[in-house]
């Protein structure tokens, strides 16, 4: 009989795999798809030498993760690749505010106004991110925090919305910068918790920035299986799981998997039936035949590039995909140039280029020609440049990935009380009705993201629950 048997072969579920093999328990992934990755792979979706990032791409939390930077993937080939600049916000005006490793830098970036506002908010968090970090993943506490005073300061500052903390900024530049992090997790930007949303984006950058994986984010996951590996785990991959039968015999299974999934498998009826999921998004791959000709010279430079015109444009956009039911005009984007640093994912003089907008929950229209319109406002010529585009809405998304239900790529709204307490209020989120199955995903805390906390604190029950047994 195995110790555990993990369901899915996402980052949560790989790290909690690992967590677990590394303390001595024997264990067996089963993943659906062909590949290990689940949101974090890596793929030729366009022409042939065009690497494309489908899901993951810049990953300020996963360089940031307690539990990666535990485990020496390192040494199992993932690289963190760095852009001059983190992020940049360009305007229609050609200028941009951007988010620099430098904390000067960026308040420079939104103005005499702004600069001094932005540098009293994040300077005295800075010096004890490492603690706070790790105390605010392990919400709710799988241990105690390290540094409560901390932890309960930012959560005044972070708990209520992000419009209450942006409003201590004079202009529009460090507004709608801000407006954008919180668009990362597609929370109505009024929306309960939505600072701290945006606050550890920043928080992130300056700490240790927005990298991208070398190679693409496959080398993220492979890097985990290949020491899950090394540590005498199994896995098998085109292995779907229907039902609990379908697992060999284990002491514990751990479900990297929607709630949804897992109440359907486990047989657990309507246990999760309050869970709610969130609005979608629409992606594109573009395999471009030069770099993005953007107006402002920030955006050349940076791993990220957010588009809105202003925080009312990213406020409307966040609200018609989540609240109104219906696709944006002018869609808010995150759009990530890996090959501005990593020569090894396009052909010589060509580049990869990731970019996605929001649309309702199970939305089936085209969204291309509203995300290149707003590109255009920004990068004049941007079309020109297109050799070809790979683009997947909630329905591509939802049949690749059975976790990001309705194209939900959080596997769970992000917001209300939800962003605190999934998948239900419940002082142990990673048990379940049934004493050896665990759910891992990020539909549990800290949420979504490439970060693997989910898996580590639902290994963390897991290994209590097999001592005692
Ligand atoms: C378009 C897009 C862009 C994103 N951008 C970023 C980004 O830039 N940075 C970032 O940090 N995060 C990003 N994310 C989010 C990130 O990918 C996810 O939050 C993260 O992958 C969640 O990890 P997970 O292990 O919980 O689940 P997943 O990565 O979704 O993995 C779940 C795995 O379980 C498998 N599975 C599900 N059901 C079964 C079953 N019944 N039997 C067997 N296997 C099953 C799936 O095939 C999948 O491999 C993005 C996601 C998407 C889709």
């Amino acid at each position: 009989m195995l110790d555990a048997v993990v369901v899915g072969a996402g980052p949560n579920g790989l790290t909690a795999a690992v967590e677990l093999a590394r303390r001595g328990f024997s264990v067996a992934v089963f993943e659906a798809r062909d590949t290990v990755g689940g949101g974090a792979r890596t793929e030729e979706l366009t022409l042939p030498g065009f690497r494309h990032d489908p899901c993951s791409a810049a990953h300020p939390l996963g360089i940031n993760s307690p539990a990666f930077r535990a485990l020496p993937l390192e040494r199992y080939g993932l690289e963190w690749l760095h852009a001059e600049l983190p992020m940049a916000h360009p305007f229609t005006d050609g200028s941009a505010a951007v988010l620099s490793r430098s904390v000067a830098e960026t308040a420079a970036s939104f103005g005499p106004r702004d600069a001094g506002a932005y540098r009293r908010l994040v300077e005295p968090f800075l010096p004890k991110w490492d603690t706070l970090v790790r105390d605010f993943m392990s919400l709710p506490l799988t241990s105690l925090p390290r540094d409560p005073v901390t932890l309960a300061r930012f959560g005044l500052v972070g708990l209520p919305p992000s419009t209450w903390l942006t409003s201590r900024f004079r202009d529009e530049r460090a507004k709608t910068l801000f407006a954008g992090l919180v668009g990362h997790v597609m929370a109505p930007l009024n929306g309960f918790a939505t600072g701290a949303i945006g606050l550890v984006f920043a928080l992130a950058a300056h700490a240790r920035g927005w990298p991208v994986a070398r190679g693409g984010s496959q080398s993220i996951s492979d890097a985990l299986a290949a020491y899950l590996k090394d540590l005498g785990g199994e896995i098998h991959t085109d292995y779907e799981v229907k039902r609990l039968d379908d697992l060999p015999p284990a002491r514990a299974y751990v479900f990297d998997t929607s709630p949804t999934a897992l109440a359907k498998i486990a047989g657990f009826g309507n246990h999760y039936e309050s869970f709610r999921y969130g609005a979608g998004v629409f992606k594109i791959d573009y395999a471009l035949d030069g770099p993005v000709p953007w107006t402002a010279k920030e955006a050349r430079t940076a791993g990220t590039v957010q588009i809105g015109a202003d925080s009312t444009e990213i406020g409307n956009a966040l609200r018609a995909a989540s609240r109104e039911n219906r696709a944006p005009d002018r869609p808010f984007m995150i759009t990530v140039q890996p090959s501005v640093i990593d020569p090894t994912r396009a052909p010589a003089g060509k580049q990869v280029f990731w970019a996605y907008g929001h649309v309702p929950s199970g939305w089936t229209g085209d969204l291309t020609d509203a995300l290149e319109r707003q590109l255009e406002r920004f990068a004049p010529g941007f079309r020109d440049r297109v050799l070809a585009r790979a683009t997947a809405g909630p329905p591509q998304l939802a049949a690749r990935n059975a976790n990001y239900v309705g194209g939900d790529i959080g596997t769970g709204a992000v917001s209300g009380l939800q962003i605190l307490l999934r998948p239900k209020l419940s002082l142990s989120p990673y048990g379940t009705p049934h004493p050896a199955v665990f759910i891992c995903s990020s539909a549990t805390p800290p949420g979504p993201g490439v970060h693997g906390m989910s898996g580590h604190n639902a290994a963390k029950a897991v290994w209590r629950r097999l001592r005692q047994s």
